[in-house]
This record gives structure tokens, C-alpha cells and sequence, in this order.
């Protein structure tokens, strides 16, 4: 099934846990802006290096570094059947030349799925998350602990806490997304994209199933 989604809403608010499943069940590509510049910093290239610290302070990495990151992955061969976007696009700017490169390439979102939940649940999934430093599966300590403490479940790495996820951290991205992100909805709404609001309330499977209906019911 080809669909070309748009996962949206605050950190923490369980978009990288959902995508990967929805990317399974409609075996289309995940493509995370927030996973690649974190290859890319891995990886030493100067664009990571430049994106660096901004993430480390919890402030948006900016548009034009995440465009060139973005503009390469949707033309690469396997985002022609259909493909997840996952934090992008976070500001007004990011949104327009979506639209242009959209229309560029032929191709258009089918559903922009809204991601909510208050914010201090936001910042409990966030301060108990741990990433795997290998295959960026995610866990959490309390509500999905991996079967051995510390152990990726899928691939045996070792997981880490993110640096950009201690409290101090997460208020800034909170902030961020108040300010710069939030108005990319109003944009998407006065735009008439296909906008379906999702309770991100509940457990992962809950969530799941709101998200799942949304995408072949509406
Ligand atoms: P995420 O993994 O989506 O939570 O992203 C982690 C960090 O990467 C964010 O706090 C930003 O610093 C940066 N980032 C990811 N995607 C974007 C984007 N579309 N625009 C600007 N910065 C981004």
C-alpha cells in the first residue's frame, strides 16, 4: 500500500516509537530529520558538526542545514511507493519548501497525523527514554524497559540516554516547539492539508490503533 505520511507533534509525544511500527505495516520508508542529523553527527560530516550544538542545546538545527539533509533523502529510489516523515517539518519555512519540493517531485502527503498529549506526560516519556546507539530503537525505563537492562532488544547495542533528553534539555525543545513549530499547524490547516488530530493519551497500542484508523479510515 503507497502512502506518503506526515507524523506531527511535541517531542516526546511518541512519534519515532509509532513511526517505526507504521513503516512496517505500510513497508514504506522512516525518514526521521532528527535520526539523520544524528548519523550525521556520528558520522563526523560537517554538516553534523555544524548541527551539533544546536541539538546539544536543545534549539532547532537550522531550516537550511535540515532542507539539504531532506531535499536528498526524498529522491532517493525507495520514498517513490510512499514514505513517513517524522519531525519535519518544525518551522513555517521548513513547511513552504516541503510544499515546493513536493510539487518538484510529483508527489503529495496523503494524511498529516497530529500527535498530542500534555506536557508534563511529555517530559515523564522523555527523561525515561533510552535510544539504542546502534539501530535508534527506543525504550523506555518504566512503560517498555528492554528484557535486559540497558541491552537493545533488536540488535544487543548498547542503549544510552540521548544528551538532548535530560529535563534541563527537553524544556528548551518544549519551548522551541511552542514557538516555531506550533504556527507549522495553523499553516497545514489554512493550507487545507490533509490535518487528522490523534490522543496521544494511553499506551503505545492504543495510540497505534488511533493512528492506524486515521490513516484507512478517513
Ligand atoms: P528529534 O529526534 O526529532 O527529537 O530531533 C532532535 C533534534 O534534532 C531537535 O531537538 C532539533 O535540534 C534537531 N532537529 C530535528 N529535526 C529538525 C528539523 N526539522 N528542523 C530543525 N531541527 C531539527
Amino acid at each position: 500500500m503507497s502512502e506518503n505520511l506526515l507524523l506531527f507533534g511535541p517531542p516526546g509525544v511518541g512519534k519515532g516509537t509509532q513511526a517505526a511500527r507504521l513503516s512496517k505495516v505500510f513497508g514504506i520508508p522512516h525518514v526521521a530529520t532528527g535520526d539523520m542529523l544524528r548519523a550525521a553527527i556520528q558520522s563526523y560530516t560537517p554538516l553534523g558538526q555544524r548541527a551539533k550544538g544546536f541539538i546539544d542545546k536543545g534549539q532547532l538545527v537550522p531550516d537550511e542545514l535540515v532542507l539539504e539533509l531532506l531535499g536528498e533523502r526524498l529522491q532517493q529510489p525507495d520514498t517513490k511507493t510512499g514514505f513517513l516523515l517524522d519531525g519535519f517539518p518544525r518551522t513555517v519555512p521548513q513547511a513552504k519548501v516541503l510544499d515546493e519540493m513536493l510539487t518538484k517531485y510529483g508527489k503529495k502527503l496523503d494524511r498529516i497525523l497530529v500527535l498530542d498529549a500534555p506536557e508534563e506526560e511529555l517530559v515523564r516519556r522523555i527523561s525515561g527514554r533510552r535510544t539504542c546507539q546502534a539501530c535508534q530503537a527506543t525504550y523506555h525505563v518504566d512503560s517498555n524497559p528492554p528484557k535486559a537492562s540497558g541491552v537493545c532488544d533488536r540488535c544487543g547495542a548498547v542503549l544510552i540516554q540521548r544528551s538532548d533528553d535530560s529535563e534541563e534539555i527537553i524544556r528548551n525543545r518544549l519551548r522551541e516547539f511552542g514557538a516555531k513549530t506550533k504556527p507549522v499547524l495553523d499553516y497545514f490547516t489554512a493550507e487545507k492539508w490533509p490535518v487528522r488530530m490523534i490522543d496521544a493519551n494511553g499506551n503505545m497500542d492504543q495510540i497505534f490503533g488511533r493512528i492506524y484508523a486515521a490513516v484507512l479510515l478517513s
